[in-house]
């Protein structure tokens, strides 16, 4: 299978004007275009190329002689997670409470869902450098929990589902923000997350 770029779930300007179209041409057309064509060119020939994305991750994560490939290949997932979780529709613009299993899961986890977007945010401001913040579920346990990750890392190397993610690398914001990420991260989580497609994440998650 190779390793492509595939097409956003909607046009560069849709998330505007939380995050303007330049910076998604840059950042989807360029950034995430080199994670893909990267991946491409280490993994063609080898055992990796007919693997999907999340089995390339768990297979290289711990192997320093592919860190390359576990690089590029986290990204290149990362990236493609984190344009879905943002919002779909208007309807999502609009906020609207959580609802049903995963609002309560909210609830047992954070105290209320105003307490785990703080969480969220508060996460993605406090990592030094690159890196992800992550809303994940533990499918043991059933909880819900932040986490946070440097450079490509992706929570499914620790057993973790992820639900939402931020990309806090500066490409991801500095064209709009500069340095000001805290502002990215709150207008992010409140305005432009999807909290109907964390929802379906989580139901998926739980029925398995
Ligand atoms: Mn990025």
């Amino acid at each position: 299978m190779p390793f492509i770029n595939q097409d956003l779930p909607y046009e560069a300007n849709h998330l505007e004007p939380i995050i303007s179209a330049r910076t998604v041409e840059f950042h989807y057309g360029k950034h995430q275009a080199g994670y893909a064509s990267n991946l491409e060119v280490l993994t063609n020939g080898t055992a990796f190329s007919d693997m999907d994305l999340i089995s390339v991750i768990k297979e290289t994560v711990f192997d320093n002689d592919e860190a390359a490939i576990y690089n590029n290949a986290a990204q290149l997932w990362n990236h493609i997670f984190y344009w879905d979780g943002l919002k779909h529709a208007e309807k999502a613009k609009t906020g609207g409470a959580l609802k049903g299993d995963f609002a309560e899961a909210v609830k047992a986890a954070f105290g209320s869902e105003e307490n785990m977007k703080a969480k969220l945010i508060e996460a993605a401001v406090s990592i030094f450098g690159s890196g992800w913040a992550w809303l994940v579920l533990d499918p043991k346990t059933k909880l819900l929990s932040i986490v946070k990750t440097q450079n490509a890392g992706n929570p499914v190397t620790m057993d973790m589902v992820p639900l939402f993610t931020i990309d806090v690398w500066e490409h991801a914001y500095y064209l709009d923000y500069q340095n000001r990420r805290a502002e990215y991260a709150k207008a992010l989580v409140e305005e432009l997350a999807d909290w109907g497609v964390v929802q379906e994440r989580y139901g998926a998650a739980m029925s398995k």
